[in-house]
């Protein structure tokens, strides 16, 4: 029995009208009036419940779900063990503040963390409640420990929308504009982007990297390398195999930290616990988020121990930081996530989705580029027969989706990736009608 089977929404997609329907619409309307226009929804349907595979919104459709809430739902929604989790712990207590009076759930989250990130050396983490919090106290963490103040980060990178992950982030529209100035000591160097950088030999892509960083930052210059092992607001860039070991060795040869920002691609989302073991890539620091707690906001800084403890007493932390509800959460998922295999799950999702995509481009050169792994599969696409970017088609791709029911995401420098993020518990058949959907969508919209 799947995770999804246990669920008691069925699993279908099911339009009882359209998208979005009269209950969405007025919901709409009251969001324009009092909601800040800064804030996007993409696809404005209002959900009403969520489990396995499907969203269920307050008209009555059923909508196939593509993208987790961006990579977050990974054990599907409102998941049993997590919705158990969070139920006893919420009725038990909501908060204390661990840096004041501390609670078990916190302790056993860390174990976790120690437990399932890459290297079996001796770990120690701090929790916070945000992605973005944790890329800025992995940053902390890289200073502090090293006395050194560069950060290097790539091309594409996104890191989050605080003011220090601003400046982590490559992308100016819509992560930047109009928000700086932004934080000093930030260096960006060329990712390894297969596709659009005629590199398939990842150390050579490396080596063109680390030539900035000893030319413009200076090797005793950095604290610390931040990368995300697959990009992915950035499109899902998969660096070619050997780049990453390259900037590894680097970073031990010169006293830099690796920092792996696995907030997207970690927690089994690539058919395994975090992206770095696909490339035996063993980082300093791992920054965790998005998929860890279900649903409930929480993340992480894991790192090792001696240069977690480098930080004084109090350096570290924040009022809401590893609330327990979220750990309770984040301990459901996890359980789920061995109890189900996951892992497993991402990997059979890439067979089936990269087989149907392939299929698809054999008759729509506008897919450039299928690339991802596991259950993180994104087409990058482009105009025929070259790598110009076609952000129209892709808007347009989308937004067909989504009108027949599927809620699929958009990424990338250039806005031409279609990028899938599904539950790993989302059932096969369900799986095969989306990706049905999306060969619809090109049959109807691509050359
Ligand atoms: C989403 C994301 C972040 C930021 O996380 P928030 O919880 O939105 O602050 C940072 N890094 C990566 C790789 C992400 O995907």
């Amino acid at each position: 029995m799947t995770v999804a089977a246990t669920q008691d929404l069925v699993q279908e997609r099911r339009l009882v009208t359209e998208l979005p329907g009269p209950r969405s619409k007025a919901l709409l309307a009251r969001r324009q009036a009092t909601v800040s226009n800064g804030v996007s929804a993409m696809f404005p349907v209002f959900i009403e419940r969520a489990g396995g595979g499907v969203l269920v919104d307050v008209d009555g459709n059923s909508l196939i779900d593509l993208g987790s809430g961006i990579a977050v739902t990974s054990v599907g929604n409102a998941a049993p063990r997590v919705v158990q989790a969070v139920q006893e712990q919420v009725a038990a207590f909501t908060h204390t503040c661990f840096m004041i009076t501390p609670y078990e759930g916190y302790v056993e989250v860390c174990e976790e963390l120690a437990a399932v990130t890459p290297g079996t050396h001796a770990k120690k983490s701090a929790l916070f409640n945000s992605g973005s919090e944790a890329v800025e106290n992995a940053v902390k963490v890289a200073r502090h420990a090293t006395g050194r103040t560069a950060i290097v980060v790539f091309d594409h990178a996104y890191h989050g929308r605080t003011n220090l992950t601003m400046a982590l982030t490559a992308k100016n529209m819509p992560y930047k504009q109009g928000f700086g100035p932004f934080a000093a000591e930030i260096y960006r160097v060329p990712m390894s982007y297969p596709f659009r950088d005629g590199h398939t030999d990842g150390p050579a892509a490396a080596k063109r990297a680390i030539d900035i960083i000893t030319t413009q930052v200076g090797a005793g210059n950095v604290a610390a390398v931040l990368i995300e092992p697959v990009q992915g607001e950035g499109g899902f860039i998969v660096p070619a195999p050997g780049f990453l070991p390259a900037i590894a060795s680097w970073c031990a040869e010169n006293g830099a930290l690796l920092i792996a920002d696995e907030i997207q691609t970690g927690f089994c989302r690539t058919g395994a616990w975090f992206a770095s073991e696909h490339e035996n890539l063993v980082p300093d620091l791992v920054t965790t988020a998005k998929g860890i707690a279900g649903g409930l906001p929480l993340a992480g800084v894991t790192g090792r121990a001696e240069l977690m403890d480098t930080v004084h007493t109090g350096g570290l932390g924040g009022t809401y930081g590893g609330n327990p509800v979220a750990c309770a959460a984040a301990l459901g998922s996890i359980k789920t996530m061995r109890e189900f295999d996951l892992a497993g799950a991402a990997r059979d999702i890439e067979t089936i989705m990269v087989e149907r995509l392939r299929a698809i481009q054999s008759r729509h050169a506008a897919i450039g580029d299928i690339r991802g792994r596991g259950a993180m599969i994104a087409v990058e696409l482009v105009q025929p027969g070259t790598t110009e970017p076609d952000a129209a088609l892709t808007g347009q791709i989308a937004k067909a989706c989504h009108t027949a029911g599927v809620v699929v995401l958009t990424a990338g420098t250039y806005g031409n990736v279609l990028r899938f993020l599904p539950p790993l518990v989302i059932g096969h058949a369900l799986l095969s009608e989306g990706l049905d959907v999306i060969e619809q969508a090109f049959d109807t919209l691509a050359g």
